[in-house]
């Protein structure tokens, strides 16, 4: 006999051949447990009988107790319907029914007692149940608990197989003798760890839960479960290959470093600057590659970060490059990296692709030969021909322009890997850093430097168009910089241009003697670069622009913010281009326009610019608002996410326990991952588990990640 779990679902009590295709073409459950894993999407109110008085506009589902005086069949045809009139003895409400008119009236008596089941609306001043779900009364089985409502296909609904016939179908599977059979998921160690209920009380409290309270433990249980996996398999992913990758051996923290640190650096480090530095220092000595994001909000000072961790590889004889998602970025970055390094003598160069060809030569000779330390450049840098010495550390600005596929092709700049650090300005909560970059270590800088003016954010109308050209008019006068935003995105490219257009002709013309520079994506790069140029050296004043300018862009003589339409973008996105003033010691504003009519879900997001700028507290509420999928750089993050119940976005707490339980089960069974024990550092914590529970872990994961699970030692 196989396991319980596994039997076809035709074998079940009420399904038979016929259901059973359906299920598995509509839903594609095929077996006992993907009826059971077919959670309710909701849960209708069967605890107690409400009395029609009772009840009250947007209700659940409830059920009411009573008699059904008559019956009127009105209309013909197809427009038939049939109305019944049910008391509960105190007052009169009716069902209702547009289909199955005859059958349903001779189903049906008159004095009997029946349950009447369903959503309760007004209608034509009384109260009406459309469908309702009617049982006879039956005093051996009052009101119980919660039911789950399955959602169900159109196909499923015609062919007859209905909400109904699903919570039957469940019911029977609950009830079956052999039910407790069913084989556990978790290890045993994990569920008494966390006291969570048996996987056979968890099914039964997801289908039919008898309270609030124990629904919501199964629930926790079962997002625990999925997470607890998903952790799992990142985890044992990250270690096989880290134990794979050997990394440089950065030993000494010597000259470079040290000499400017005293005596150049141009301002005090900040505390987080500080603390990630030594984050940096740890990986690097370590003898395994480093592999780390950097988050940090625009303006927190990774640059400096990134350059002193450049300090660290020349100290130890090693070549650093720098990598930027556009040439504009990389030329600023080479600005400010070339300034700090000619201090102490360290040589740097710039390659991006309008480097000409004698130039690109020489760079190519130094990068070779080791005269050069630190190499700033774009995509130019994954290039064949671009050759290291001994390239020690690589870093990548702006994270969520490359892909994972690209950080892979640094790796393969060198015999042993260079360490690498990602720098990203687009904070995601760390729970969800953790599971999208799970093969990644995080640092935070969670401090700005000191000494920053606030930027003030506006939400306003086109009726308060005239005040804000007015406050530019102000701004430009005292010499500072503009930058007017409109939205294009790709379903709505024609329409979007043409708003672009319209609203370069319109700023032309209202600030019209000022010089103005004009960019979106779809400009030849030339042309873009030379209107950009142009607006960073101060020689046009309001730059007009798509989100192209969304990255990196360094103006401190910028000063206000204009965003179009700021409704139709995401709030991190906002946050990015909020980000491109504030830069200087000037105050500045963020004016996010709309036009007067804003639904109040999006007025509210939109509120959120007005009340923060902490970027973290922006793209959590961002997160919240549109779940991960949108999330920027979840696209690349090669992580399947196939979650039926957890949510990263609002389950960050289950998914930090699941984490935390995951590192310990890795830690208490070096068997997991082939036998060496992680890091080498014990957890306080770790959890060994028993045979039957390694088992288990195999098991989970090779069902759920499709994943050959080699653990020989434990079959
Ligand atoms: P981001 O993290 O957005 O890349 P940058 O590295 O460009 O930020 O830093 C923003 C500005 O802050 C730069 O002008 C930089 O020189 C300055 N800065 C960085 N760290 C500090 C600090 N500890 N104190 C004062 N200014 C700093
Ligand atoms: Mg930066």
């Amino acid at each position: 006999m196989g396991r319980f779990e596994d039997t076809e679902i035709k074998f079940l009590k009420g399904i038979g051949e016929a259901r059973a295709k359906l299920l598995a073409s509509e839903l594609e459950i095929s077996d006992f447990r993907g009826l059971l894993e077919y959670y309710p999407f909701r849960y209708a109110d069967r605890s107690r009988f409400y009395r029609i008085a009772e009840l009250q506009g947007e209700m659940p589902m409830v059920q009411i107790k009573g008699r059904f005086v008559n019956f009127l069949t009105e209309g013909e045809g197809k427009r038939q319907r049939l109305r019944g009139i049910f008391t509960d003895g105190e007052r009169m409400m009716e069902a209702v029914w547009f289909a199955g008119v005859k059958r349903i009236r001779e189903m049906y008596a008159t004095q009997t007692e029946y349950v009447m089941f369903g959503r309760p609306v007004i209608y034509a001043g009384g109260w009406q149940m459309a469908h309702p779900e009617i049982d006879r009364f039956d005093p051996a089985n009052p009101p119980s608990g919660l039911q789950g409502i399955y959602s169900l296909t159109d196909v499923m609904r015609k062919r007859g197989l209905s909400q109904r016939v699903l919570q039957t179908a469940v019911r029977h599977l609950l009830l079956h003798p052999r039910f407790g059979e069913i084989s556990e998921t978790l290890p045993r160690a994990i569920v008494e760890r966390y006291h969570f209920p048996p996987l056979a009380e968890t099914y039964r409290s997801l289908h039919f839960p008898v309270d609030v309270a124990l629904l919501r433990r199964a629930r926790e249980r079962m997002k625990f479960e999925e997470l607890f996996y998903l952790e799992l398999q990142i985890l044992r992913y990250a270690r096989k290959r880290s134990r794979a990758l050997r990394g440089h051996v950065f030993a000494t923290i010597g000259e470079y470093f040290n000499r400017y640190y005293s005596q150049c650096i141009p301002f005090e480090l900040t505390g987080a600057q500080k603390r990630v530095l030594r984050e940096i220092r740890a990986d690097m000595r370590t003898g395994r590659q480093m592999n780390r994001l950097l988050q940090g909000d625009v303006g927190s000072g990774k640059t400096m970060v990134a350059f002193m961790s450049m300090l660290m590889s020349a100290d130890n004889g090693f070549q650093s490059c720098l990598m930027a998602p556009t040439e504009i970025l990389a030329g600023q970055h080479y600005e400010t990296v070339k300034a700090w390094a000619d201090a102490i003598g360290l040589r740097t160069a710039l390659l991006t692709g309008s480097t000409g060809a004698r130039a690109r030569r020489e760079i190519h000779d130094g990068l070779l030969d080791g005269s050069i330390h630190i190499i700033i450049g774009t995509h130019a840098l994954l290039e064949e021909k671009v050759e290291f010495r001994n390239l020690g550390l690589a870093v990548i600005d702006e994270q969520h322009r490359f892909g994972v596929a690209q950080r892979a092709r640094m790796w393969s700049k060198g015999s042993i890997p260079p360490h690498v650090l990602v720098m990203t300005a687009t904070p995601i909560p760390r729970t969800l850093a953790m599971t999208l970059y799970g093969d990644l270590d995080v640092s935070v800088i969670d401090e700005l430097p000191p000494g920053r003016k606030p930027i003030e954010t506006w939400l306003r109308y086109d009726s308060g168009r005239m005040e804000v050209d007015r406050h530019i008019w102000r701004q430009l006068r005292e010499g500072r910089q503009i930058y007017i935003v409109y939205p294009l995105i790709r379903e709505n490219e024609k329409l979007d241009l043409r708003s672009l257009e319209e609203g370069l002709e319109r700023v032309r013309q209202t600030f019209s003697g000022v010089e103005v520079s004009f960019v979106h994506g779809q400009m030849k790069p030339a042309e873009k670069d030379y209107q950009m140029q142009k607006f960073v050296e101060g020689k046009s004043r309001i730059m007009v622009a798509t989100t192209v300018i969304e990255v990196g862009v360094n103006v401190p003589n910028a000063t206000v913010m204009v965003i179009e339409n700021a409704e139709r973008f995401g709030l991190s996105q906002l946050h990015q281009l909020r980000g491109r003033v504030g830069r200087g010691a000037d105050r500045s504003w963020c004016i996010l326009m709309t036009k007067e009519k804003i639904a109040a879900p999006t007025r509210k997001r939109l509120n959120i610019m007005t009340q923060t700028t902490d970027g973290f507290l922006v793209s959590e509420a961002d997160l919240k608002l549109r779940g991960p999928g949108d999330m920027e750089g979840t696209q690349q993050s090669g992580i399947a996410f196939n979650l039926r119940m957890a949510n990263l976005a609002t389950d960050g707490q289950i998914v930090q326990l699941a984490r935390d339980a995951a590192e310990d089960v890795l830690a208490g069974n070096p068997v997991i991952t082939g036998g060496t024990p992680p890091d080498g550092s014990a957890r306080a914590t770790a959890l060994p588990l028993g045979d039957a529970d390694l088992r288990i872990l195999a098991a989970e994961l090779s069902r759920r990640f499709a994943h050959e699970v080699d653990w020989s030692v434990i079959s």
